[in-house]
């Protein structure tokens, strides 16, 4: 099958969706965060033959927030493989993303690693691991992308840690459960490095494009994981990695991704490419408003999903 012209696809994209942009409502529960412009607009393909399509705000760094959640529970499957699922589900929640009422019921045991409970306790296996989690994890990022730069933003994180009640709340409850081995508070500052990474669409496609490609980074070769792990991984991806709009999101566009409150999307087409779409501005589910769209455009205009 011949590839789509990916390149003129993402220039109509950008033209038809310009009206949109600023659309949404931009994050502010981290005050940092409310700092940035609703108009922005990046989007990103990278192909698993190294092509890359950039259009508008491709190369800008932006806070991935939840998108890091992904690489902490690639990082923590190496580690712990199967063992993993022991203390944190496989479930969509059908909660929105920073809910603590499902753990009361279900003992502590977050529904997926997706959501910030589950994401929490993928912190404490890494902060177990590791004397500093957040740096293991950006030099993750650094390897899978070859780009050294690349860093959490201190003011983001501190930000985050000072309005961080929610999420201490959660870890010190599933603490109470048992199910965290390092104390809460230590969990909660590595995790909040982690979600103030910068990176920008071309640095986030590249860096997940092991899970289109058998689990093989194309920019370095390094097996991040095995083929199965990356199909799991893409499966969980799939159905909790848009919040609590999950079922949604595969309607409208058909692949697997996982979305940050910093407006980015990335999604991932097996055997093709790995695409990043960033807009700032969010819909009630906390997933980006216009990045949403673009990535429902692109899956339609190529007619390329795994559907
Ligand atoms: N750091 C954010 C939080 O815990 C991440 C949320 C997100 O991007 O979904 O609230």
């Amino acid at each position: 099958m011949t590839s789509p012209d990916y390149a003129s696809i993402l220039d109509e994209i950008y033209r038809d969706l310009r009206p949109h942009f600023g659309r949404g409502r931009v994050a502010d529960y981290i005050p940092e965060l409310a700092n940035v412009r609703a108009e922005h607009f990046g989007m990103a393909i990278v192909t698993v033959d190294g092509h890359v399509y950039r259009s508008g705000d491709a190369d800008l760094r932006f806070s991935i927030q939840s998108i890091s959640k992904l690489f902490a529970c690639t990082l923590a499957f190496q580690l712990l493989g199967d063992s993993l699922w022991d203390r944190v589900g496989r479930e969509p929640s059908g909660n929105a993303f920073n809910s603590l009422v499902q753990l009361e019921f279900e003992a502590g045991k977050p529904r997926n690693p997706f959501i910030n409970a589950g994401a929490l306790v993928v912190t404490d296996v890494l902060c177990r691991r590791f004397v500093r989690a957040e740096t293991a994890l950006v030099e993750f990022v650094r390897r899978l992308t070859g780009e050294p730069s690349i860093d959490y933003d201190l003011r983001v994180a501190e930000s985050e840690l000072a309005h961080a009640e929610r999420n201490r709340a959660m870890a010190h409850f599933m603490a109470s459960f048992g199910n965290m081995d390092m104390p809460a508070d230590a969990v909660i500052d590595a995790y909040c490095r982690q979600c103030a990474i910068s990176m920008n669409c071309v640095e986030l496609a590249r860096a997940a494009l092991f899970l289109a490609n058998g689990g093989v980074s194309p920019a370095n070769g390094e097996q991040v994981v095995d083929a199965s792990s990356a199909k799991r991984l893409s499966a969980l991806m799939l159905t909790c990695g848009t919040y609590d709009a999950a079922g949604d999101f595969v309607y409208r566009v058909g692949l697997p991704a996982k979305s940050g409150v910093g407006g980015g999307i990335v999604a991932v087409l097996p055997g093709e490419f790995a695409v990043c779409v960033w807009s700032p501005g969010l819909d009630p589910t906390g997933n980006s408003q216009v990045g949403q769209m673009a990535l429902e455009w692109l899956t339609t205009r190529t007619g390329r999903s795994i559907f």
